[in-house]
């Protein structure tokens, strides 16, 4: 090899090295290495912040750092939504958003000011969350079929608790009252927590909602739940019967959370989320904890940001048509 050559040769060697270095992400190397935060979109105490939570505790110890909740409520998780999609993209903000912030409001919100698919890195699904139908316990029906009845003939005089526009329980609550054909009157709260403390207290009448949040207040007999919105029976409460039992196949709904980052996060801490998210998964005491609130647990080949991907888009492509004709 002449002269030439050999720095021919070396050149070509340091342009590699260069474009190798200028392509590392920044943050990768070190990442986490300060507390990071995670949006709930939701107030304390519901569903999406208990799953957020179990899965996030252990998340932080297998990344050595703190997971802060923050909660950040309104307009049916898309206020919080918004601010996560603007926040920095440095993987220390996250949202653990949901079938409604990343999919049904979608269709509810004319100007929303996310797009979930373009606005977010996807992370990982924590958890499917089947739907109840639930009411106050002295609700004046003993079925799902008396259920059903009640609220045909009485449908002026409901009051139904939701967690905002385009939340989860307003999108299900939505697609129940249409198939029923009543219009009850729509009782917004920060987040079906607090929809949950109305219903336990019979302020308002019944409440579509992710499981999570039933399991304890069904077992203990402080509020009705007449039916399951999954072809199965949950294990955590087997004497629920399916919608499909109680004699109403048509409602079907599995909710479900999920992480997802500010759109343009280093593909290298993704993929630290990701495998902390499904190490959590996998851990026994996060298992248990999620199962016994009825929660679905993803499989390993549910778990990837391309299956979370894949999952938002079905989701959009599911609500819309559903939403648009009932709300229009
Ligand atoms: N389950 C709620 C919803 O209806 C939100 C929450 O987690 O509080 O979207």
């Amino acid at each position: 090899m002449n002269l030439l050559d050999r720095l021919l040769a070396a050149t070509r060697l340091a342009l590699v090295a260069i474009t190798v270095f200028a392509a590392a992400p920044a943050v990768a190397d070190n990442y986490p290495s300060r507390p990071i935060t995670v949006i709930v979109p939701f107030a304390a105490g519901g569903p999406t912040d208990v799953v957020a939570r179990i899965v996030t505790s252990h998340m932080a110890q297998t990344l050595g750092q703190k997971m802060v909740i923050e909660n950040i409520v309104g307009a049916g998780g898309t206020t919080a939504t918004t601010r996560a999609a603007r926040a920095a993209n440095d993987g220390y903000t996250l949202i653990v958003g949901h079938m409604g912030t990343h999919a049904a409001a979608v269709p509810l919100y004319s100007r929303l000011a996310y797009d979930p698919q373009t606005d977010f890195e996807p992370v990982g699904l924590l958890a499917g969350t089947p739907i109840m139908i639930l009411a106050r316990k002295d609700f004046p029906a003993k079925d799902l079929e008396q259920f059903i009845a009640y609220v045909q003939a009485n449908t002026e005089k409901l009051n139904a608790a939701h967690a905002g526009v385009g939340s989860v329980s307003h999108a299900s609550g939505e697609l129940l009252n249409s198939i029923l054909g009543i219009r009850p009157t729509g009782v917004p709260f920060n987040g079906t927590g607090p929809a949950m403390d109305a219903l336990v207290s019979g302020q308002v009448d019944y409440m579509c909602d992710q499981i999570v949040n039933a399991v304890p207040p069904v077992k203990n007999g402080s509020i009705k739940a007449y039916a399951i919105a999954t072809p199965q029976r949950n294990p955590s409460l087997p004497d629920v019967p399916t919608t499909a039992e109680a004699g109403l196949p048509a409602f079907q709904v599995q909710a479900w959370n999920a992480i997802f980052a500010p759109k343009g996060t280093a593909p290298a801490v993704i993929g630290t989320l990701n495998a902390a998210a499904s190490k959590a998964l996998d851990d026994d005491h996060v298992r248990k904890q999620l199962l016994d609130l009825g929660s679905v647990i993803p499989a390993r080949a549910e778990r990837s940001p391309e299956a979370l991907a894949g999952l938002v888009r079905s989701e959009i492509a599911r609500w819309t048509p559903v939403l648009t004709q009932n709300m229009h």
